[in-house]
């Protein structure tokens, strides 16, 4: 269970750009919320602020009628998964998986357990011992996605996960996303260019210019529009 409410948040970088303007949008649980709009809109700062590692300027961020603003960012139930994996290139695919886990101080065999469900669910379970420079592009994406899910987030955040695949990854790996949706039951907020991935995954989709809500549509409506 996990709803979001964003209440006026902005975000002034130090230098003095306002990448985020009263930013105002309640997210219900379970929803799977696209963020689309040119590059440099505020998408990645909007995504950063919700994960806790941009601090938010001003404004009021909730989740479960929670404000956590100055939440650390593991203690947010929250993972994310990025465009380029951001994966420890020096530990194998099972560490990548734990990594998250060990920091929370889980036990070991309560570890062991998740990451391996996790990895099964991914189908990755015989690449647990590669490290990611021997791994595929499309198997690194799952590691990431994995070390996402072992926690069970209640939210998950996105930002261009499928951007550096092929087409046809692309295709498998949305609809295996839309798969994990339903069967984690989490809040997703998921930031893409790719318009079928819009709209086929989203619930709702937020359109940015220049860090201001541009509209939020469901699919449905903004394919009505002309
Ligand atoms: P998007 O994800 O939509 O491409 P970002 O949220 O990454 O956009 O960036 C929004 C704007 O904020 C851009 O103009 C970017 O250059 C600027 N920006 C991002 N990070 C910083 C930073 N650390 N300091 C100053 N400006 C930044
Ligand atoms: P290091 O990364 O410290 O150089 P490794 O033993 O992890 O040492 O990697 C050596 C090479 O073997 C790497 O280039 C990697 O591509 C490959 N490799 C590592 N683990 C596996 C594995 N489980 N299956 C196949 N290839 C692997």
């Amino acid at each position: 269970m996990a709803s979001l409410s964003l209440k006026n948040i902005n975000k002034v970088y130090p230098n003095g750009y306002h990448a985020v303007k009263d930013f105002n949008m309640e997210i219900e649980d379970k929803e799977f919320i696209i963020f689309v709009g040119p590059s440099g809109c505020g998408k990645s700062t909007t995504l950063r602020m919700i994960a806790g590692l941009e601090d938010i300027s001003s404004g009021e961020l909730k989740i479960d009628d929670k404000v956590v603003n100055d939440v650390e960012p593991k203690d947010r139930d929250i993972a994310m998964v990025f465009q380029n994996y951001a994966l420890y290139p020096h530990m194998n695919v099972f560490d990548n998986m734990a990594f998250g886990l060990k920091i929370r101080k889980v036990p070991k065999d309560e570890i062991k357990k998740l990451v391996t469900e996790a990895a099964r669910i991914l189908d990755i379970e015989h690449l647990l011992d590669r490290k990611p420079k021997a791994l595929s592009g499309g198997q690194r994406q799952r590691v990431a996605m994995g070390r996402a899910i072992v926690r069970n987030p209640k939210v998950f955040l996105m930002d261009e996960p499928l951007s550096n695949l092929d087409a046809k990854l692309r295709v498998q790996m949305r609809i295996e996303i839309s798969k994990l949706h339903q069967r984690l039951g989490s809040t997703i907020i998921y930031v893409t260019h790719d318009q079928t991935e819009a709209m086929t995954l989203g619930s709702r989709i937020v359109v940015m210019k220049d860090g201001i809500i541009q509209q939020i549509d469901s699919p449905q409506e903004l394919h009505e529009k002309p």
